[in-house]
């Protein structure tokens, strides 16, 4: 196939051009399919103040966009961890999830080590170096003449509105045709495959595939074709977002963190994200459980006085995902193929694999397309159950019971059938690596009542794919204190102090040889310095 529509130019449609021009078309160097992208220049993308996972190293490597000149162009910072607080018992407790840890296989037993000690010091700080990284705000990279031993993995927080912006300008000028008109309706053959979309102002466009990217209206995939929706609400309760953007000038805390933080409040929790010039804050929560008013309220409240000239972005949201991502000739890629809270920041992630597996079956004829999306609609599918799991389990292991919302989201029934098989495994056994490869326990079988796998060939899928794997597992498993009680039984009471593994203590002072993240952005990629600014309450501690 040959011509490729993109529908809709928020982070999605453009990540998905630049990828498949990087992929199809050796950056514009050699193109073998022509790719068009049509946005709207009336409806606004999404773009509150994004947090993404290490995948966009990948996308930006294919895409040919050097480091550096990307965080200048979106704002970005290091991203080395997330840090949840208060989601145990709203006491101030935390814990993190970050993306390194020690280089321990074979035989990877840090967890089972970890719980059979008196556990006085948290998991994370016997198997990774990077939670220590991030408490005292260091970025992933050493001063200059600092050799390390390890590399830190990392991702970006980021303007998502500049960051399409410069896709933009960046495919367009590697041979993407972009086109500003809004789409008007819809063609469809006999088939029911796509044929045409018409526009207000540029006339048809065609093409041999679509990609709907048309964000939570789904055009061509929902509206058009009328792939059905897998509602995954009953396990995730947050349906709408309440945000606000501090900037530096008036509220620079005198330092970047270089972690997310996501803190849980009465209904849901706040994301904090900072970016170059200033911090995105933004409350999820469930609407059945909290007013528009208080949710406000909440969050001026984290943030503590000064902000009360600042407007605030309430965004709705629906949890779950289009059961076929590909039907026919059109593709959903982003919002419009689905979306799973922003937790663990998988948003962006899931337009990156999108484009990325459109990439790889590339079909080259309309023959091939039967296979091919069976395929890529497997895998996708694969990653939203796997996504879903990972989120539902943060709610579901609260032990708190302040509010109406934390008492619920702990029910059994808010539990979906395949997290609760795989926390029953857990209380016999630690995850452990295998369990990553073939992700199958009994009590899964109960999952066909709630999920359906029409779509993907009636064949449950079993594996995660390697976006997250026992040691993510046991972050937030151990950090929630899941398994407590099993480590008691397991180990006795009287357990031995807990002692880090070996390469952690050996490589622990190594963490004074890394750049503090603020200067290295102000050195590398031209942060403008806020030493002027007044921090808000609490910040840094
Ligand atoms: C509350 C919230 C928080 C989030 N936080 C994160 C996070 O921390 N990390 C993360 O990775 N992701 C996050 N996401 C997800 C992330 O914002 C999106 O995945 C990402 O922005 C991609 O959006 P999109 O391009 O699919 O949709 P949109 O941004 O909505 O873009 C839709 C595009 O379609 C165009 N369009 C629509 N209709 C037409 C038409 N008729 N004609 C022409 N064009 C049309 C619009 O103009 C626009 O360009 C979050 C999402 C929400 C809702």
């Amino acid at each position: 196939m040959k011509s490729l529509l993109i529908v809709g130019g928020g982070s999605a449609g453009w990540m998905t051009a630049a990828y498949l021009n990087g992929a199809l078309n050796l950056r514009g160097k050699r193109p073998s399919v022509a790719i068009t992208l049509l946005e709207s220049p009336d409806i606004p993308r999404i773009s509150v103040g994004e947090a993404t996972i290490p995948s966009m190293r990948h996308l930006l490597s294919v895409v040919g966009f050097n480091e550096e000149d990307f965080m200048r162009a979106a704002d970005a910072t290091i991203k080395q961890s997330i840090k949840y607080q208060n989601w145990v018992h709203n006491d101030g407790s935390f814990y993190h999830h970050p993306f390194s840890f020690v280089p321990i296989q074979p035989l990877d037993r840090a967890g089972e080590i970890w719980l059979s000690s008196d556990q006085s010091i948290p998991f994370l700080d016997t198997c990774s170096i990077q939670t220590a990284v991030c408490n005292a705000n260091r970025s992933p990279f050493a001063q200059a003449g600092k050799n390390l031993p390890y590399q830190l993995n990392y991702a970006y927080h980021m303007n998502a509105q500049k960051f399409a912006d410069t896709l933009r300008d960046f495919s367009v000028a590697r041979g993407v045709q972009h086109v500003l008109a809004n789409m008007t309706t819809i063609d469809t053959d006999e088939r029911g495959w796509v044929s045409g979309v018409n526009t207000d102002s540029a006339g048809r466009l065609e093409a041999d595939l679509f990609v709907d990217c048309t964000g939570f209206r789904g055009h061509l995939i929902a509206q058009t074709l009328g792939v059905n929706f897998e509602d995954y609400s009953q396990f995730l309760l947050c349906d709408r977002a309440v945000t606000m953007h501090l900037p530096y000038h008036r509220f620079y805390p005198g330092l970047v963190r270089p972690y997310t933080t996501a803190t849980a409040l009465s209904n849901g929790w706040v994301w904090d994200i900072p970016m170059q010039n200033q911090r995105s804050i933004g409350y999820v929560h469930a609407s059945d459980f909290i007013s528009k008013e208080a949710a406000e309220a909440e969050l001026r409240a984290y943030q503590g006085p000064g902000t009360e000239d600042i407007s605030v972005r309430f965004v709705d949201f629906k949890v779950g995902r289009r059961k076929s991502l590909w039907k026919n000739n059109c593709v959903a890629i982003g919002l419009a193929g689905g979306f799973i809270e922003p937790l663990e920041s998988t948003g962006l992630y899931l337009s990156d694999l999108g484009a990325v597996l459109l990439a790889e079956h590339w079909p080259r004829d309309e023959a091939a397309i039967p296979e091919l999306s069976a395929r890529y609609n497997r895998l996708m599918a694969n990653r939203y159950y796997e996504i879903l799991d990972f989120i539902n389990m943060h709610y579901c292991l609260t032990k708190r019971t302040d509010t109406a919302f934390w008492r619920e989201v702990q029910k059994p029934e808010r539990i979906n059938p395949r997290l609760a098989a795989k926390l029953a495994m857990w209380q016999h056994k630690p995850p452990s690596a295998h369990d990553f490869q073939d992700q199958w326990f009994s009590g899964m079988e109960n999952g066909a009542d709630v999920f359906d796998l029409s779509a993907i060939g009636g064949r449950p899928p079993v594996d995660n794919g390697g976006l997250w794997d026992h040691k993510s597992y046991e972050c937030i498993l151990y950090g929630m204190h899941y398994l407590d009680d099993c480590a008691d039984r397991w180990f006795g009471t009287n357990r031995p102090k807990t002692t880090p593994l070996p390469f952690v203590a050996r490589n622990m002072d190594s963490v004074s040889a890394l750049q503090d993240h603020a200067h290295w952005l102000q050195n590398s990629v031209g942060m403008k310095s806020y030493h002027d600014a007044v921090a808000p309450v609490g910040w840094g501690t």
